[in-house]
């Protein structure tokens, strides 16, 4: 790795792991924690799991596994101009989302409706306890025993009141100071990837259109481009030609607003980042426009009314779920069952949330269709 900024995460100066570990022989200990987070079954299982679209809806989409992928490569480009962390972006962007329910947002929220009463459910935090407690893969340790600075960027949001149940790395929401820029480039690496593939996937399924886009001017602009560059140009590679530009010109934004802001801050270490204040992001002009293609997208793609139709079958599924198995947790598989005699309603919300959709559709079927094994 090339050399690192001085306001830089460094391997060598980690606040460490939970269980204490001997040091890595080949790898830095960031790269040992994004090893640890491919190797989970928890990562695997994002391959199935909805980001818009229903896995099973087309091969063609993004899943949350490709999703945390263009994540992870727009966050390491951004960490290699800015001569940061390029394997903690790495390891924080794979793991960003390994606490996503089935179904995407409706899965999420209909479970937090359900744990209501129980402290709620947050996929963010979830993201968290997976690394921290739910993987059982080693024999000396719950979870993956990450290092801090991974676990403070999974953990982007979170109420003060949680905060206070997480010891440090709950910490910075309590005080009210920033984590990493590695972290803190992580989160706008994942808005950056999601708008641009979300306008690609909508495309796609026909739910978004052209002339739609045409009117929203980040879109617009970069379409303007390609045609004076490909005059003629249509389909698909019309569109990819656009997107990739727009994720350039976002990425390119974002870098130069973060060196000025870096040139007037002049941090000496990562402290002086984490007691300064949040990264501005992007310029005024970008800024503007990322968040209205974001608004775009929400009113248009995810409140389209055929994602509604699929977001209402899954808080039906999602909610047959809970409400069946906290009535008798006996129906759990062992190891939820062991949980569930320590608290039931949170057990039945770590088994839930770790189905994919195509699970949770068979779990649903097993437990309401009679004929079914
Ligand atoms: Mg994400």
């Amino acid at each position: 790795m090339a050399e690192l900024a001085c306001y830089a995460v460094s391997a060598d100066y980690s606040r460490g792991r939970l269980f204490q570990e001997p040091a890595p022989r080949l790898r830095s200990e960031f790269q040992r924690d994004r090893d640890r987070i491919v190797h989970s079954t928890a990562f695997r299982r994002l391959e199935y799991k909805t980001q818009v679209f229903v896995n099973h809806e087309g091969d063609l989409f993004r899943t949350r596994l490709t999703h945390s992928l263009e994540v992870a490569q727009i966050a390491r480009s951004l960490a290699r101009a800015l001569s940061l962390n390029e394997d903690l972006v790495e390891a924080i962007a794979l793991a960003h989302d390994l606490g996503h329910t089935p179904f995407g947002h409706a899965g999420q929220d209909a479970l937090d409706d359900c744990m209501r009463a129980h402290g709620g459910f947050e996929h963010n935090l979830q993201s968290l306890r997976t690394v921290d407690l739910l993987e059982e893969r080693y024999a000396e340790f719950d979870g993956l025993n990450l290092c801090f600075e991974t676990r403070e960027g999974i953990l982007k949001h979170c109420a003060i009141a949680t905060a206070r149940t997480l010891g440090d790395v709950g910490r910075r929401f309590v005080d009210a100071t920033q984590p990493s820029l590695e972290a803190q480039l992580c989160n706008i690496a994942d808005e950056i990837a999601y708008n641009n593939h979300d306008v690609d996937d909508g495309l796609r399924s026909g739910l978004l259109t052209l002339e739609q886009l045409e009117g929203i001017e980040l879109y617009a602009v970069h379409a303007e481009m390609v045609c004076v560059r490909h005059p003629g140009l249509s389909g698909r590679r019309l569109i990819h030609e656009t997107i990739r530009r727009m994720i350039d010109t976002l990425v390119t934004d974002l870098i130069g607003e973060t060196r000025r802001w870096l040139d007037d801050l002049a941090p000496q270490s990562v402290d002086d980042v984490r007691g300064g204040s949040p990264l501005p992001g992007f310029s005024m002009a970008i800024g503007t426009q990322s968040r209205a293609l974001k608004r775009f997208l929400r009113d248009n793609l995810y409140r389209h009314y055929q994602v509604l139709r699929m977001t209402a079958k899954a808080r039906r599924i999602v909610t047959d779920l809970f409400q069946a198995f906290s009535a008798e947790p006996r129906l759990l598989p062992p190891q939820y069952q062991a949980r569930a005699l320590r608290d039931t309603p949170r057990a039945v919300a770590d088994y839930i949330a770790g189905m994919t959709d195509r699970y949770a559709i068979r779990e649903h079927r097993r437990l309401f269709s009679v004929g079914e094994d």
